[in-house]
């Protein structure tokens, strides 16, 4: 019998990782939006994780309604090497339940997306999967990272850590984030639905008062490349198309 009932456990548990939300098809190699994995600065998780298997995940996002931004608190690379050593350093500590690396003991790493000091956007947790980011608050909520540590001083947690600022090319990164994910999901890209860590935790610095001082700037920012890019979409009365499909269909020039 215990046999048996772990073996439907097991079943009950593979069967708990869903496939990307219908409609939403991602490109190959990656779960992110289409539109994120055309950005020019996107990087999917094979790039710095080759090792990555699908693994099951608690819980599935959700249709995402809100996005959280945070800071790693950790250093801030710039050259590629050193970027993608961070990156599976963090992902060793997101997974690990080893205490003396301060493991967290998640299935994976916490962020669904990482931006670095050149403003790469590195894909992390699949964006279908539930993160570990913000306690308690996970459901339908993306997270962001930024690598750098961004507080106006150190706390006991990171007082080796250089104090940086995010730099421009990650602020710039960021909002071409935001309004990809904005569009592909509906997202309002106002400070309603676009948190720092700290909105959501009183608890909590971060994302850095450095990055959160930019966070309204950086939504206006993402709003305005929304606009920018509906002003381009034909805004013609819908019965001039279909005027001209019928022109078309009955061969007629126009
Ligand atoms: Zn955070």
């Amino acid at each position: 019998m215990p046999v048996k009932t772990f073996g439907l456990l097991v079943l009950a548990l593979a069967s708990a990782a869903p496939p990307p939300a219908a409609g939403k098809a991602p490109a190959a190699g990656t779960y992110a939006p289409e539109s994120v994995a055309a950005l020019p600065n996107f990087h999917k998780r094979s790039e710095w994780d080759p090792k990555w298997k699908e693994t099951v995940y608690d819980a599935p996002l959700g249709n995402p309604t809100r996005i959280t931004v945070h800071h790693t608190e950790e250093k801030q690379p710039l050259e590629r090497k050193a970027i993608i050593t961070e990156l599976q350093r963090l992902l060793r500590i997101h997974t690990s339940k080893d205490p003396k690396i301060d493991g967290r003991g998640w299935s994976d790493i916490g962020y669904h997306f990482l931006i670095d000091a050149k403003g790469q956007i590195w894909e992390g947790r699949p964006i279908y999967a539930q993160g570990s980011h913000v306690a308690g608050q996970n459901e339908n909520n993306i997270g962001i990272s930024l690598m750098g540590n961004f507080d106006l001083e150190h706390t006991e947690y990171n007082k080796e850590i250089p104090l940086t600022k995010p730099t421009a090319a990650q602020l710039e990164a960021l909002a071409a984030l935001l309004n990809r994910l904005g569009g592909a999901y509906g997202i309002p890209l106002d400070r309603q639905h676009v948190f720092g860590h700290r909105d959501l935790d009183a608890k909590k610095t971060c994302p850095g008062q450095r990055l959160y001082d930019q966070l309204d700037a950086v939504c206006q920012a993402a709003s305005r490349k929304a606009a920018a890019m509906a002003s381009r979409i034909d805004t013609r009365p819908a019965e001039n198309i279909q005027e001209r499909l019928r022109l078309i269909s009955t061969g007629s020039p126009f």
